[in-house]
């Protein structure tokens, strides 16, 4: 697959990025385009656009997937704090690659599980397991990381929880997560700050692994559990809270039922004393939280209130570069 450059609306940009994208087109040509290949020409042509401090942005290490490219995009897009400009343009340039090597361009969609490519990618380096166990609650056998796409919890059906299909039937709201409180409106609006908040926690947290030559205590501990939520998940943390005092060996049970409800007892043995593997599922707890809280900032929010206005986190991130 080349460069479909021709489909591509590059928004405005400074000349010498805008030759970056057409030197690749041009270099290209007929040839196919692999993640790998993509890296390399971006990391020879655009990354010395980029004053030094922000070359680090480029270092990935392990095999290089779209995935990997997206982070890329991602950490450029958030590095920019939406104001510098080379940054801006650097993620636009990601982007068409990412898109325009198919026609019709990918839809470019958030990654499916961005935090699970990374853990995996973590815990390689780290020479972990990284199985992906069946959580057998209730008789129903569901894979730990097949999660529902509005929240974290497993999936059960088309994609999603029992608590956020489109006509979910009534469940037993005792013993729930909080997650499970929200309606699936209230899920479906807020899926696009919780994908930001989860590109934002993954994408650091990765970052920071290997900043620290792999030492980062960037997995879930088998011990030290409570801190390592506060200083890591600090909003799920406070979801453990009322356990809080029962010290650490009761904190994991304190875990699982924030982020199970009462099927989190089912979870323990299905785990094993593998707890990194909780890792990803933190990931998206800690997101999902983050942004339930950010929801009091929208605007005509109240039940019943028309049609709300198009909130800054409800844009398409990857039309967001100018
Ligand atoms: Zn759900």
């Amino acid at each position: 697959m080349p460069l479909y450059l021709d489909d591509a609306v590059p928004p405005p940009m400074p000349r010498e990025f805008l030759h970056v994208l057409l030197d690749c087109y041009k270099f290209i040509g007929e040839k196919p385009v692999n993640p790998a290949m993509a890296m390399g020409l971006l990391r020879e042509r655009l990354l010395p656009l980029l004053p030094e401090v922000h070359k680090p942005l480029f270092d990935f290490r392990g095999q290089t997937s779209w995935d990997t490219l997206w982070i890329l995009y991602a950490n450029l897009a958030s590095a920019s704090g939406g104001t510098d400009r080379q940054l801006i343009a650097s993620a636009a340039v990601v982007s068409i690659f990412v898109r325009h090597i198919t026609q019709p361009p990918r839809e470019v969609e958030f990654p499916a599980y961005l935090e699970l490519a990374s853990f995996v990618r973590m815990a390689t380096l780290l020479d972990l397991p990284k199985a992906h166990p069946h959580l057998g609650a209730q008789g129903v056998s569901t894979p730990l990381y097949a999660f529902c796409r509005y929240c974290w919890l497993p999936q059960r059906a088309r994609g999603v929880c029992k608590h956020h299909s489109a006509s979910p039937r009534p469940v037993d709201k005792v013993g729930v997560p909080v997650c499970a409180v929200a309606t699936h409106k209230q899920v479906q609006r807020l899926r696009p700050a919780f994908e930001k908040e989860l590109i934002r926690i993954v994408s650091a947290e990765e970052w920071q692994f290997h900043e620290s030559e792999f030492g980062s205590a960037v997995m879930v501990p088998p011990s030290g559990l409570a801190n390592w939520l506060k200083e890591r998940r600090p909003v799920l943390a406070q979801q453990l809270e009322p356990e809080g005092c029962r010290g650490e060996v009761r904190q994991l049970p304190a875990l699982l039922q924030a982020l199970y409800g009462n099927e989190g007892v089912d979870v323990a043995p299905a785990i094993g004393g593998a707890v990194h593997l909780l890792t990803p599922i933190t990931a998206r707890a800690e997101a999902w939280l983050c942004a339930w809280k950010g929801r009091k900032s929208w605007g005509g929010q109240r039940q019943g209130a028309g049609k709300p206005a198009v909130h800054p986190n409800n844009k398409d991130t990857t039309q967001s570069v100018k």
